[in-house]
């Protein structure tokens, strides 16, 4: 059977690697080698060099060529550089696209590589910038801006930052702690136009000048392809629990595909959509996609920033202490966590983490939600022995505490088999400590 896989992204590259003994050819639109695109922001912040964010890709990926049209009655899809490819089954992984606010054209996105080497670029000469959108993505930008010594100003459309993801309490605090990192935070603050590039003008009247101005406004599926091919497309491309399309022989996974009412944006479940598609082409096509609650974190160097599920519940706990930047709120409904936001210092963090990830009921003193077990931190990089086997360590690859665990006993390199640490790395001090733990156990 021969796959053909439209898009060398996240989602793309990683199904070509579940997929290399098979007959696969990927085709991608960026000039580079598949990439770690959430990796992008360290990049940015000067913690990675672009050489170091490499996924391992497929040798049979083509680079810098564009699938301009699906023919799904000869199976054949055509690409920017003349080819025609037959295929048995169709995979678009065609990611998202950073939107760009009417009137705000000139300035700089932020999706790509090329994107961050353009800001980059821009960044040497400036002492000011202004990022648009105070979502996730933005601050990220924003920090990274800020570490290299640029005042930054974020300039937000509602009246608190992450609004996806944080409550206004939540907002306040991390406002402050963005402050306190030099960078200035704007919101309310409708962006309408831009002018010789350096001049943000604001419905209010206001205008805010900077030396860059760097869009983070949101990104949407890219479905243009999908669009023409007469597939079934509603904010995404349309798919069912198998990611299948409304053309049988091509799915649809990542940033790209939407499943009911949802689309994508975060790695994770784009790997797991991989996976699941890799072995319904190899060994099991009846193989079905569980979508999982998404966790949050800000990748930001002074900032530590969960979150997870919703902000409604029937019954919260709470601490908040905005001088030294912490906040920590955990919805609960019933005996479960519906969500939480933890902001700055939280020694329970990973606890609610996992209370959350696993449904796990809550623990008879709720005051461990905020503080931890007596009070102490129960994370895997200093007490690895209190994690439960089934714990989640790796969020972006879903690897577990046991799976880690069998891992080294088999005597296996722990990364190369599970991947662990792949995604965004916020658990590498977590996998080092288990491992640390292990060898002395041995
Ligand atoms: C700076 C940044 C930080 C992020 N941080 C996080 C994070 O911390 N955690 C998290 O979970 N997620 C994060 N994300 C989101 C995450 O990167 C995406 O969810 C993930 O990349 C989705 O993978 P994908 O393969 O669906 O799309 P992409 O990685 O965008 O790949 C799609 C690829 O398809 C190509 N393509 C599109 N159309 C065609 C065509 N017609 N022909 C050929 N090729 C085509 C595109 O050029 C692109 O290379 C971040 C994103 C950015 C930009």
């Amino acid at each position: 059977m021969r796959v053909v896989i439209v898009g060398n992204g996240m989602a793309g590259a990683r199904l070509a690697t579940e997929l290399s003994d098979q007959d696969v050819l990927v085709l991608g639109a960026e000039e580079h080698p598949a990439y770690n695109r959430i990796l992008l922001s360290s990049v940015l912040a000067g913690k990675h060099r672009p050489g170091d964010i490499a996924l391992v890709g497929s040798p049979k990926a083509r680079t810098g060529v564009t699938v301009t049209a699906i023919d799904r009655v000869e199976k054949t899809v055509t690409t920017s550089d003349g080819s025609i490819e037959t295929y048995d089954h169709l995979v678009l992984a065609t990611g998202s696209r950073a939107i760009v606010p009417r009137g705000m054209e000139g300035a700089l996105t932020f999706r790509t590589l090329d994107d961050c080497h353009n800001i980059l670029a821009q960044a040497q000469n400036a002492s000011t910038a202004i990022v648009l959108g105070g979502g996730l993505l933005g601050l990220e930008a924003a920090r990274g801006l800020a570490g290299r010594g640029i005042t930054v100003e974020v300039v937000h459309a509602v009246g608190h930052l992450m609004e996806r993801q944080l409550d206004p309490g939540a907002s306040r605090v991390l406002e402050r702690t963005l402050g306190e990192l030099g960078i200035k935070v704007h919101l309310n603050a409708m962006a309408t136009s831009i002018s010789d590039e350096r001049n943000l003008h604001l419905d209010d009247g206001r205008v805010l000048t900077a030396d860059l101005i760097v869009v983070a406004c949101g990104v949407r599926p890219e479905t243009e392809l999908a669009v023409k091919a007469g597939l079934k497309v509603d904010r995404g491309i349309v798919v069912d629990e198998r990611l299948r399309t409304s053309d049988r022989f091509i799915s649809a996974i990542g940033d790209c595909a939407q499943l009911g009412n949802e689309v994508g944006g975060l790695v994770a479940p784009a790997w797991e959509q991989a996976r699941v598609v890799a072995q319904q082409l190899t060994s099991d096509p009846l193989a079905v996609y569980q979508p999982q609650p998404p966790i949050t974190r800000l990748k930001a160097s002074g900032i530590d920033l969960a979150a997870m599920g919703t902000l409604q519940g029937d019954d919260e706990v709470l601490f908040a202490d905005p001088a030294r930047g912490t906040y920590a709120r955990v919805l609960i409904s019933g005996d479960r966590v519906t969500g939480a936001v933890m902001l700055g210092d939280n020694p329970a963090v990973g606890q609610v983490i996992q209370i959350f990830d696993r449904k796990l009921p809550l623990p008879l003193d709720r005051r461990t939600l905020l503080l931890g077990r007596g009070g102490g931190s129960a994370s895997a990089v200093d007490s690895p022995a209190l994690m439960p086997d089934a714990a989640t360590v790796c969020q972006c690859n879903g690897v577990s505490k046991g799976a880690l665990v069998k891992c080294f006993r088999d005597g296996d390199d722990v990364v190369t088999r599970t991947r662990a640490t792949t995604g965004c790395g916020s658990c590498k001090d977590a996998v080092e400590g288990i491992i640390r733990w292990l060898e002395v156990a041995a």
